[in-house]
């Protein structure tokens, strides 16, 4: 609700139909409007000239299409792009576009901060703030798309998507916001709304294994697994959430997945962090950990977090580890670390933007 009226943007396409029936309009009705909004990305619905007077008159009054304010909008010297939403009570969520050739990817924020309280996340050490609604969510990717001049090539000969993946891989955990995330999963696959693969949609989870489960009946996605350590002693320390659900809990949860998954693989995700988890012997033991559930690993470097007592690994130890998970036919890439002169790693933009607001307003940080 803004202002009393509905955000179109929070409902998914049965939510939508749900909505129009209560209007007194036919199920088709809801396909055109969610067409003009996520596909078209209009907001005015006077433009929306093939529904009748009466019932643009009606949206008008009790609707609206609107995404959080930007409070900043940064663009990195190697293209990567990098908004910062104002999601209120003097908080921002960041969503951060990554270009490469054949393919944008938006990464894209789930929560205002982080319950979970991983060690080497800045978002984690920001705290738990709230879970973003869907009109939050599908916001940062109707916005993104506006920004990125995809709506102004509806109806030319261009076919190319500013946005072909999206990844749930920026601040928060999305499967400790199951509603919200999966009726903007739904939005972002389905034909009437965005239209992406599910094999473009990655949902990145640090392990809620209940969860897991219940995506992979209600909207199986590509799905990544922050794993960050090969035994659970370590990872109870990283990523505290693995004391509730344990290593092999979360182990046999993937395997599930991969029966309904459009992907035949999960990707582990493994942050590299200097004498804790980076040694040959650790890489070893993850070979023993996943057996012979079909994976892939990326290596992240780690972007330093201050307070957490935690280093990067140099570039040649993350080689030597790839090399021996790649020597055993693990499919590993190192992720590049991309935008590097705007803070554009997880959650360092926002929480920069929370430090400041202790002492100063987040108006004054419009720049
Ligand atoms: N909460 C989800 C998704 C958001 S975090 C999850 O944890 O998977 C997205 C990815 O960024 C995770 O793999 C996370 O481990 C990683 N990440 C967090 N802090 C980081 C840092 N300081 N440097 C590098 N990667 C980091
Ligand atoms: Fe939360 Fe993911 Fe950060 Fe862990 S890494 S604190 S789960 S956002």
């Amino acid at each position: 609700m803004v202002n009393g009226k509905v955000n179109l943007l929070g409902l998914d396409v049965d939510a939508l139909t749900a909505q129009c029936d209560e209007w007194g309009q036919k199920a088709f009705r809801a396909l055109q409007l969610s067409q003009w909004i996520h596909q078209r990305g209009c907001a005015d619905f006077e433009q929306m000239t093939n529904l009748a007077k009466s019932f643009r008159a009606r949206l008008e009054e009790t609707a609206c299409v609107v995404a959080p304010p930007v409070i900043a909008d940064r663009i990195a010297t190697d293209g990567t792009r990098k908004w910062l939403f104002d999601v209120g009570d003097g908080n921002a969520v960041e969503t951060v576009f990554i270009p490469e050739t054949g393919r944008g990817t938006l990464c894209v924020s789930s929560q205002a901060g982080c319950a979970v309280k991983c060690s080497f996340c800045s978002t984690g050490r920001q705290g738990f703030a709230r879970n973003l609604r869907v009109d939050e969510i599908i916001g940062q990717l109707w916005y993104a798309n506006h920004a990125l001049g995809q709506y102004e090539r509806v109806g030319t000969c261009s076919t190319d998507r500013a946005i072909t993946n999206v990844v749930f891989m920026g601040m928060g955990e999305p499967l400790q916001n199951y509603a919200a995330t999966l009726s903007a999963l739904r939005l972002m696959i389905d034909d009437h709304a965005y239209g992406l693969s599910r094999r473009r949609v990655t949902v990145s989870t640090s392990g809620v294994v209940p969860m897991i489960d219940r995506l992979r009946e209600d909207c199986p996605v590509s799905l990544a697994i922050s794993l960050h350590a090969p035994d659970d002693q370590l990872r109870d320390q990283l990523v505290p959430l693995n004391r509730k659900y344990p290593l092999a809990e979360l182990l046999a949860a993937c395997r599930r997945y991969l029966a309904d998954a459009p992907r035949d693989f999960v990707t582990f995700e493994y942050v590299m962090l200097d004498g804790v988890n980076d040694s040959d012997a650790q890489a070893h033991a993850l070979l023993r950990l996943v057996g012979d559930l079909p994976c892939k690993f990326n290596l992240i470097p780690f972007n330093p977090v201050p307070g957490s007592g935690l280093k990067k690994s140099s570039p040649v130890r993350v080689q030597a580890f790839a090399q021996v998970l790649g020597d055993e036919g693990i499919i590993t890439t190192v992720r590049k670390t991309r935008g590097d002169d705007i803070d554009a790693a997880c959650g360092q933009l926002a929480g920069e933007v929370r430090d400041r607001t202790r002492s100063i307003t987040i108006k004054e940080l419009v720049r």
